[in-house]
């Protein structure tokens, strides 16, 4: 990849550097983009500015703008001002503007279709590939389909040389379109097939291209395709729950050399930006009654429940399920199979259990106990749906069947304090229930032998 520049800068009226990853583009006047209209788009650039890009960091080429080296924005397509920003994220439920590797322009499907132009080369088919099954398996609701027509694709990864209004100088990894306002990806990411680490100026000048250095480059690209931006600058805002810096970021800029593949930051920033969806529905059912599950987004392939439970009837976006028997008391699950995972909900069916969580002190055969002691017992729901534990929904008695003595001193919320009547072999049994919206639970025994 000797100097094609030259030769370019003859025949292409205006050429802009859009040194991706290894340097500031604006240090590398070799060219890049051809330039087809040279329309300003004086509102985006006003926009990237407002983003916090700086202007040395915004070069025009052509049809597009392109940010930090390989971030373009398409000057004939609409993105969002800041002032917009709120809208749109009031739109997917987030509760501020606030984000930083997150572009402005959410994309709000989560089934993407890819397509991988057929005459890039086997290292190249592969890293898309793989790149794409890193993404995939993030634990989001994203789900990247590579799919065989154009057409029908959301995001075309191809070479530069596959565009005729594209070409990218020999110092340039690659170049990603960002999202705009229509929900979807951006459309392209353009690969250079040409690229070297050994141009002036690189900072790793003697490397080699391996392998995962194509498959990180190309995640790389699809984060902007999907909306993130530069991990490493203080353009747009910090997406909650990630650090403001992160060496490790797949997305940090002018980094082709050395990215390697998703830090944990980046997947809680894709997480952020793609949730799973969720299962909305009762967390208890009762009896046999036939109760509705529904998914919050996306479709499922197929719904699968406990043993306990049978699936009525389903679709792809909710389930009727009911209790394989109106006398269960135990805890279940509904489950939604979605191409980005299995989404699962626990419920509890039934009558409630209820379970003893502390003995003070402790009853056991051998210990040291005496006339007149008092035995605290506390207990809570098995489930953890009956809370607070009060007179009306939880009930003790004593069991008749053996020998016993001693007496209920109190009985208060969760707890029940006994008092221990005589000396000798003691017995302490008794029975306990509790309560939920579908009725008593079955009565659970509990028995302790003391010498006292
Ligand atoms: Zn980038």
């Amino acid at each position: 990849m000797k100097n094609k520049s030259s030769i370019i800068k003859v025949l292409v009226v205006l050429m802009i550097p859009l040194f991706l990853f290894q340097n500031c583009s604006e240090d590398n006047p070799e060219n890049v983009l051809e330039e087809n209209t040279i329309q300003e788009n004086s509102k985006l650039l006003e926009n990237l500015k407002q983003w916090g890009f700086k202007e040395k960091d915004i070069n025009d080429v052509g049809n597009y703008y392109v940010v930090q080296g390989d971030m373009a924005f398409d000057k004939n397509k609409e993105y969002s001002s800041l002032d917009d920003i709120d809208i749109l994220k009031e739109a997917k439920s987030k509760t501020s503007t606030s984000k930083q590797r997150e572009t402005p322009f959410s994309v709000t499907i989560n089934n993407i279709n890819v397509f991988l132009n057929p005459n890039m080369n086997a290292n190249w088919t592969n890293a898309s590939r793989d790149a794409i099954n890193r993404w995939n398996a993030v634990n989001s609701g994203l789900n990247l389909i590579e799919v065989f027509s154009a057409a029908n694709a959301h995001i075309q990864i191809m070479y530069d040389i596959h565009d005729p209004d594209t070409e990218l100088s020999d110092n340039t990894f690659g170049l990603a379109l960002l999202p705009t306002t229509n929900g979807l990806p951006g459309t392209r990411t353009w690969i250079n097939n040409d690229f070297v680490f050994s141009v002036p100026g690189s900072p790793c000048p003697d490397k080699i291209i391996t392998q995962n250095d194509r498959i990180a480059n190309v995640q790389h690209e699809l984060g902007h395709n999907l909306g993130l931006a530069h991990t490493n600058d203080n353009s747009f805002n910090l997406i909650p729950g990630t650090p403001n810096t992160d060496p490790g970021s797949v997305m940090n800029g002018n980094s082709a050399c050395t990215i390697s593949d998703f830090s944990n930051n980046d997947e809680i920033a894709i997480e952020y930006l793609y949730p799973l969806p969720t299962i909305s529905g009762p967390s208890i059912v009762c009896g046999t009654a036939t109760k509705i599950f529904t998914l919050s987004s996306g479709t499922a392939n197929s719904w699968q429940v406990s043993s306990n439970l049978q699936i009525v009837s389903q679709t792809s976006t909710s389930a009727n399920i009911k209790s394989t028997s109106s006398s269960t008391s135990a805890s279940g699950f509904v489950e939604a199979i979605t191409s980005a995972g299995t989404i699962r909900n626990d419920i509890w069916i039934g009558g409630p259990k209820v379970k003893l969580t502390s003995v003070q002190p402790s009853l056991y055969w051998g210990g040291s106990y005496y006339v007149g002691q008092q035995v605290w017992f506390n207990f809570e729901d098995q489930g953890q749906q009956v809370f607070p534990l009060n007179s009306s929904n939880f009930q003790w008695r004593k069991k008749t069947s053996s020998n016993y003595d001693y007496s209920l001193v109190t009985k208060s919320g969760p707890t029940v304090v006994i008092k221990i009547n005589s000396s000798g072999f003691i017995a302490i049994d008794f029975e306990v229930r509790i309560k939920n919206e579908c009725g008593w639970g079955p009565w659970r025994t509990y028995e302790y032998q003391l010498q006292v």
